[in-house]
């Protein structure tokens, strides 16, 4: 099979001008052999494991990047700094003081406010969505301290989170009615009592700051029982610290044989919240495009496949740093992607307006169809959170999929760790990305000809 594939790679490298569907299924089978991928995931999530932003683990990732990117070949690896304030969580408690004393599992909100040393006590407020709470009047929670307890819809493409996730963010709506602290169910679609944290805005100037946090969803579901029967009371003490910090993108090169054609700019986020180790949001987003950018190494092909460990996703700032530190040469990103729903498997791919069509493209679609990804004639969206600004500046950008139904059982909680990867899925991935690089990288078509 080996001496196979190196004959047909040598008629490849002679022949292969524009997108080639034999070179591209050749890389996926590749990818389909290859434990690359979960060897970096394991890597990082035990050599460094959590990573927050503005940590002294951000600074290991950092690092370990640069000596991942190194050893697997890559060129022009370098680390692009930004200034960063971080929140960082300090000691967190609370219970249910009445009826009956019960402990509640909770985790602050990224940029959340402090309680007094000594904590909150208070009678709970359930709401049971975000909408009810905003039609709910002023006067209706002054003292108190809101819950909203709105279930997450588990859906394959993961929109039940962008419906869900705008009830984390909701503590100002909690500030205006008089409450003393905002509580969230957490946005995920378990059952498991470990809650799932996430950053919400910063306290704006005229705003009064409450302190938010994210309960497991049982005890959001016991507290919404109680309420419904008489008074609950929950004592709340949340500490964290704000401060300023330097947060690190990291980048590498597979060159292309024509520096010309411009590159392409794939990754994942180094950052990761602090209660897992950051396995599937997002170490294995940069496992995957790391091994993928490192299957073409082995191929000839036109365009530098540029790998970006974006260095502070999760509390914002590396998308606009991306920005800021390329804004002169945008023009020769051809197209971006970044993979950062996890490690189950990629389920269509999304290219910008025009691209399905496209002579040397058009026989993907039959490249990917092995690995049941589809086609999606739809167009992407912003491609994922670190390429939203780069973008909104003029960037095509590609989407893989990935089947986000599992994802939001375990993402920005305790769960998320190795043990939550399934190895060939993760391969799946691979070869769905090597195939797509594959022929993204040698494609004569223009993917800003469809962009407004
Ligand atoms: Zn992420």
């Amino acid at each position: 099979m080996q001496f196979r594939a190196a004959i047909l790679g040598l008629c490849l490298a002679a022949s292969a001008a524009w997108g080639d569907p034999q070179k591209a299924a050749q890389l996926r089978d590749a990818a389909l052999r290859d434990d690359t991928a979960w060897n970096v995931l394991e890597s990082l999530t035990t050599e460094v494991g959590p990573r927050p932003a503005g940590t002294p683990a951000a600074a290991q990732a950092r690092d370990w990047g640069v000596a991942k990117l190194t050893a697997l070949g890559f060129t022009n690896v370098h680390v692009e700094a930004f200034p960063k304030r971080a929140w960082l969580r300090d000691a967190e408690a609370a219970e249910i003081v009445g009826p009956f004393a019960h402990r509640l599992a909770l985790l602050g909100l990224g940029n959340s406010v402090s309680t007094p040393p000594a904590g909150i006590t208070a009678q709970v407020v359930v709401f049971d969505s975000l909408a009810a709470l905003k039609a709910a009047p002023q006067s209706c929670c002054v003292g108190k301290i809101v819950l909203v307890n709105q279930p997450m819809t588990r859906t394959q493409g993961g929109d039940g989170y962008g419906n869900a996730v705008r009830a984390r963010s909701a503590a100002p709506e909690a500030s205006l009615r008089g409450a003393v602290a905002y509580l969230v169910r957490s946005i995920s679609t378990s059952t498991a009592r470990a809650p799932h944290t996430g950053g919400v805005q910063p306290w704006k100037p005229g705003q009064r700051a409450i302190p938010a946090a994210a309960l497991g969803v049982p005890d959001a579901d016991l507290i919404a029982h109680m309420a419904a029967r008489g008074p609950v009371t929950v004592h709340l003490s949340l500490q964290s610290h704000v401060v300023d910090a330097t947060a690190w993108t990291v980048s590498g090169d597979i060159s292309g044989n024509e520096p010309a054609a411009g590159a392409i700019v794939i990754g994942g986020h180094l950052d990761s919240w602090d209660p897992g180790t950051g396995a599937i949001d997002d170490a294995s987003g940069i496992a995957i495009t790391v091994a993928a950018a490192k299957l073409m190494a082995a191929t000839p092909h036109r365009r530098t496949i540029r790998v970006v460990m974006w260095g502070s996703e999760e509390t914002g700032g590396s998308g606009a740093a991306y920005l800021a530190a390329h804004k002169d040469e945008l023009g020769s990103i051809v197209i971006a992607g970044e993979s950062d729903v996890g490690a189950d498997n990629v389920y269509g791919l999304q290219l910008p307006e025009g691209a399905w069509n496209a002579p040397d493209i058009a026989p993907l679609e039959s490249v990917l169809a092995p690995l049941k990804v589809m086609a999606m004639r739809a167009p992407p969206g912003e491609g994922g959170s670190d390429l939203e600004a780069i973008h909104d500046a003029g960037v095509p950008v590609f989407a893989l999929r990935q089947d986000a139904s599992r994802y939001f059982d375990y993402h920005h909680s305790q769960d998320d760790t190795l043990a939550i990867v399934d190895p060939v899925q993760l391969r799946q991935n691979v070869a769905a990305w090597a195939a797509t690089l594959s022929i993204l990288a040698d494609t004569n078509f223009d993917f800003r000809k469809g962009q407004k």
